[in-house]
């Protein structure tokens, strides 16, 4: 049986009473299929192309941050889809809107937004965060937005957009901060943004210090958690010094649904503490609204036409894992349990040096050649990188990590630097399934022996 038959046959008996729905409108245009056996032949064609892919569904993927949804989202999505509600606006889709409302309030409980608050679903964290510096820069306009080095790097690219001055935050040899340094350039910052679980290495920014200063100097704190924001489910098994129950106290929050919440590419999500956040996008258009006096998610946001099926499949994959340490959580404490386990086996095995203690479920690791050298390095971390990509279906599947030689070389000091950069293993441990593979990844790492690379 193919893995997705029973959910196929769920869909099939959806889409059936779905249609009796479409039919009570009447048949004046009955439906006639049409070009069968066109469309198998394309889609096969389709079938083939795609298995050109990564095995993004395998644990020996453990490379960048991708994974396949759930199939309760696809399943949400695919039936949802068949009308294709927009939630652009209440008339777009009065039962998506409805939906994305609802799950919203969970991410709002989720985070700590307890009384109000405003949000909504994007079509990815990219404009989330686009939003969320929008409105900073309408707060604060002629300040300047700031990001740590360890940013996304759409950060920097959105300040252009918005022509908003950006300000990088150095970090040092621990991925953090400098806290000396936002101290000096407090006053001229008008929204910090805070990093919980940095794209490259998963760092958690220092949130609590990062607060501290906010208050000290008025600025306002911007957390980008499109990768992290998940894990505050399961924060009494996080690192202490982490403070994500002070999460709630950030003035604008993005977490992606479509990271660690199980769900296909197109979701996104941005939350504000203070509701008074959408008078800098309302405005009112002759054409989009015409029923309700109700919220119009169209008029908090910056992007228009929305898949109102996104929304239906994240509602329904919260009602199959709530937010909550024994449901989503659950998954989340197997990735971590996952990044930790193979941290340790890194650590004790001679010859291989763990760059960075995973704070979620990434880590970076790399294999000392006997030239110590950056340029030996890279060199042999790459060899083992293709390595593994050229056992194709036997084989596994990292990523790369570039670091400059500077912040590398703070924590192996004896490392010749004879170039600008290092580069690095890294893993993303982010399936549920990494748990019990991180061994066997181990294992076939440590037993490949790769031409002498010196
Ligand atoms: C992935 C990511 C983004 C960008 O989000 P997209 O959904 O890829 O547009 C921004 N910030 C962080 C920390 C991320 O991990």
């Amino acid at each position: 049986m193919n893995r997705f038959e029973p959910y196929l046959d769920i869909l099939k008996t959806a889409l059936r009473r779905l249609d009796h729905w479409r039919e009570e409108y009447g048949s004046e245009l009955p439906y006639q299929p049409e070009n069968i056996d066109t469309i198998e032949y394309i889609v096969d064609k389709l079938r083939i192309r795609l298995e050109d892919n990564y095995p993004f569904h395998h644990p020996r993927y453990a490379g960048q941050m991708l994974k396949p949804p759930h199939p309760v989202s696809w399943l949400a999505y695919s039936l949802a889809m068949t009308i294709n509600p927009n939630n652009h606006a209440l008339d777009g889709g009065p039962p998506t809107s409805e939906m994305e409302k609802e799950v919203m309030n969970k991410m709002a409980a989720m985070v700590g937004f307890r009384d109000t608050y405003l949000g909504h679903l994007t079509s990815n964290g990219t404009i989330a965060n686009l939003e969320a510096l929008f409105v900073a820069r309408e707060i604060h306009p002629g300040k300047t937005i700031a990001a740590s080095a360890n940013a996304h790097y759409t950060h920097r690219r959105m300040c252009r957009v918005l022509n908003a001055d950006f300000l990088e935050i150095p970090v040092d040899a621990n991925g953090m901060p400098d806290l000396a340094f936002v101290k000096t350039h407090g006053d001229e910052i008008g929204t910090l943004v805070v990093t919980m679980g940095t794209t490259g290495l998963g760092y958690i920014e220092p949130l609590a210090d990062l607060l501290e200063l906010a208050s000290e100097h008025n600025f306002r704190i911007h957390a980008d958690a499109a990768y992290g924001g998940f894990f505050k489910l399961i924060e009494n098994h996080l690192p202490k010094q982490h403070h994500w129950q002070l999460l709630s106290e950030c003035d604008s929050i993005v977490i992606d649904p479509h990271k660690h919440g199980l769900q296909p590419y197109g979701c996104g999500s941005v939350l504000y503490k203070d509701p008074a956040a959408g008078k800098y996008f309302k405005h009112d258009s002759p054409y989009t609204y015409f029923t309700s006096d109700d919220l119009h998610l169209g008029e908090i946001s910056l992007e228009c036409s929305r898949a109102g099926a996104s929304a239906a499949a994240f509602w329904a994959t919260l009602e199959l894992f709530p937010l909550d340490e024994s449901g989503l959580g659950s998954v989340l404490k197997k990735t971590r349990n996952a990044a930790e386990r193979f941290a340790d086996l890194i650590r004790s095995e001679n010859g291989w040096k763990l760059y960075n203690k995973p704070d979620l479920d990434i880590t970076g690791y790399f294999k000392m050649p006997d030239e110590t050298s950056l340029s030996a390095i890279s060199r042999l971390n790459k060899t083992i990188f293709d390595t593994g990509m050229n056992k194709n279906q036997s084989g596994f599947f990292l990523s790369l990590f570039q670091l400059p030689a500077s912040r590398f070389i703070q924590k192996f000091p004896d490392i010749r630097a004879d170039r600008d950069h290092v580069t690095l293993l890294r893993s993303v441990f982010m399936k549920e399934e990494h748990l019990d593979f991180v061994d066997e990844l181990a294992k076939q790492l440590f037993s490949i022996k790769p031409e002498s690379s010196s």
